[in-house]
């Protein structure tokens, strides 16, 4: 269906230029960007996210590695990040979510945070990171998916400023910040949450829906418009099988839709690569640097 519009293009696009900054960096400086993922438990979802992250900072020409945490070696979280915080090598580090509550229980700094410096919190785990966000300072991380998704919404020509955007899920990784972004972008905003009473009312009268609940088929034929632009952040699996929040009947009445596979999900992998780049820049006294999305 032509209104449905992958996500490709615009991938390739901060390939290219991620490749670019990573040689720059390289020629002039003799440094790569490094990304550390660490990872505790053996959830197969978590493990193909790790595993995708690293692929795609291997094919820009960055260094990555994982360390993965088993049971034996939840004590250690605390001397690993301190390590990582301290390793002027590693730019940036984060630990994959969800993670084991053992995990927490057992480790000092996960009671109130996750031991990661702002400056290379590339995943925008801590409050204080999210905080620096909201005040729009320089070195700011915004969490992957929103910086996926305003990007998106730029590559599709989507205006902001004076549109209604309906977000349907409030968690602190895609839709609180997404709220806050595109607040501070002009947007008015509706935000649907699981005790949302109608939700094909609230939502009628958006310009843009993004759905990130992971519900297949919550936006169908019933609350969608020929209106809607919609962008589908949702991951279900389901005989093997990956859908959106989005039903099929539903693609063919929205004026634009995003898929899953190839869509939100490779712009999110992206965005912490775009992330470790500039927290390199930015880690070696250089300008944190642009991003066209075209
Ligand atoms: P989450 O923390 O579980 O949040 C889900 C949100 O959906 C909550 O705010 C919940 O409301 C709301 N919700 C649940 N049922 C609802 C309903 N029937 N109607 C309206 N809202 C409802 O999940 P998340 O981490 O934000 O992820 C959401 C989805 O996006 C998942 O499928 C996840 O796999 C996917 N995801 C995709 C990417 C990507 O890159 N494509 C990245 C991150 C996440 P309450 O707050 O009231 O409970």
């Amino acid at each position: 269906m032509e209104n449905i519009v992958s996500s490709k293009a615009l991938v390739e696009t901060l390939k290219t230029q991620a490749k670019q900054k990573i040689k720059y960096l390289e020629e002039t400086l003799g440094i790569l960007p490094k990304l550390t993922i660490l990872m505790a438990g053996d959830n197969p979802a978590s493990k193909s996210y790790v595993a995708k992250k690293v692929e795609l900072a291997k094919e820009c020409g960055m260094e990555s590695d994982t360390i993965y945490l088993d049971e034996n070696k939840f004590l250690e979280y605390d001397k690993v990040s301190t390590d990582l915080n301290r390793m002027p090598e590693v730019n940036g580090f984060m630990l994959q979510l969800p993670c084991p509550n053992r995990l927490i229980e057992v480790n000092e700094t996960l009671k109130d945070g996750f031991n990661i410096n702002s400056i290379k919190d590339v995943d925008c785990l801590e409050e204080q990171t999210y905080a620096k966000m909201l005040d729009n300072e320089d070195e700011a991380f915004t969490p992957c998916t929103p910086l996926g998704i305003l990007r998106y919404l730029e590559f599709l020509n989507v205006d902001i400023e004076g549109k209604h955007f309906a977000i349907i899920g409030k968690s602190r990784l895609v839709g609180k910040p997404l709220a806050d972004l595109l607040l501070a972008k002009g947007a008015t905003i509706t935000i649907c949450h699981s005790q949302t009473i109608n939700l094909a009312k609230a939502i009628e009268n958006a310009d843009v829906v993004i759905c990130a609940v992971g519900k297949k088929d919550l936006l169908n034929k019933d609350n969608v418009k020929p209106h809607h632009i919609l962008i589908d952040v949702g991951i279900n699996k389901v005989d093997g099988k990956l859908y959106g929040d989005v039903s099929e009947d539903a693609k063919s009445i929205a004026k634009i839709v995003t898929p899953v596979p190839g869509g939100v999900g490779p712009l999110t992998v992206m965005s912490l690569i775009t992330n470790t780049i500039d927290a390199c820049y930015m880690q070696n006294g250089l300008n944190r640097p642009s991003w066209q999305v075209k």
